[in-house]
């Protein structure tokens, strides 16, 4: 695997790359690389001939009071989680290398980034299609894995992509679970003592808006109700949402639809981390 730390140098063996008619996967990371990550990473290595996982903590998606400092950082540990699941390239850019200057160019997409994650963290995202964008441009056309672990980030992804032509084919991996049913996180590791064990109730709670939808519920509030419901009995976790959504526009769904495919998509806080988690139900009948 080679290792490069410059935005030219990257650019220009991706361009080698392609000039050898051979096909980029990109994945994008922040780092503190998991078996969610190396599972796009393994995929992009079916799918590619080359692929290429960024490492970068990048400061324009982590609001003032969010942990930007304590984010994990393990680049030599990364480096060999990222060439043991078959990445070729790795880029781990600098701050300065990526921001030379104040960022005045931003891309934003605020029918998708003003709802959910980003009611909360109203910066976020905007942060995240920024740098992404950036990295597109860098790496150049390619096929780009994310996760649907991130839902909505995937969905304002696929957006900036197809909205602004760029020559990236977005494609969706499943989310990666701990045992329990915990979806991995590079944030998990704040989970201290029962917070763990408590965890999962995000997890357990869409499971059975699923099941109820399964069974027959067509009332997107009565299914919200009843994942709320079990996410409130928990005493450590602390319901930030949970949805019945389309999931192209994340609006929320009031009646379900025979043959409808949904995305239940959840946010609570357990103790230091907020978790996220989503599942997607095709309505049956
Ligand atoms: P991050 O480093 O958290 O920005 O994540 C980088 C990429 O890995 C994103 O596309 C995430 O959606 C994806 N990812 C993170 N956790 C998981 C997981 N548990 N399963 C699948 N993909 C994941």
């Amino acid at each position: 695997m080679e290792r490069f730390d410059t935005v030219d140098g990257f650019r220009s063996a991706m361009d080698g790359v392609r000039s050898r008619t051979q096909v980029v996967g990109l994945v994008p990371t922040l780092g503190a690389l998991h078996e969610g990550h190396r599972s796009l990473i393994r995929r992009a290595a079916q799918d590619c001939d080359a692929v290429a996982v960024t490492v970068f903590v990048n400061p324009l998606q982590f609001a003032p009071d969010e942990d930007f400092e304590a984010y994990p950082r393990e680049l030599e540990r990364d480096a060999a989680s990222a060439a043991s699941s078959g990445a070729t390239h790795l880029f781990a850019p600098s701050q300065q290398e990526m921001y030379p200057a104040p960022v005045l160019t931003e891309v934003r997409v605020p029918a998708l980034a003003g709802l959910l994650e980003g009611a909360a963290r109203p910066e976020h995202f905007g942060g995240v299609a920024t740098v992404v964008t950036k990295l597109f441009a860098i790496a150049g056309p390619c096929r780009a894995y994310f996760g649907e672990k991130d839902f909505q980030q995937l969905a304002i992804v696929r957006r900036v992509a197809a909205d602004l032509s760029l020559p990236v084919e977005v494609v969706a991996c499943p989310t990666v679970r701990e045992l329990d049913g915990l979806a991995m996180s590079s944030r998990n590791v704040y989970l201290e003592g029962d917070e763990r064990e408590a965890a999962v109730v995000l997890h357990r709670a869409l499971q059975a808006g699923a099941a109820a939808i399964v069974a027959g519920e067509r009332d997107g509030e009565s299914v919200c109700s009843l994942m709320a419901s079990i996410i409130e009995a928990e005493p450590r976790a602390k319901l930030d949402y949970v949805t019945v959504a389309d999931p192209g526009s994340l609006s929320p769904l009031d009646r379900l639809e025979p043959g409808q495919a949904v995305r239940l998509l959840g946010a609570a806080q357990v103790g230091r981390p907020r978790l996220l988690d989503n599942l997607g139900v095709v309505v049956p009948g």
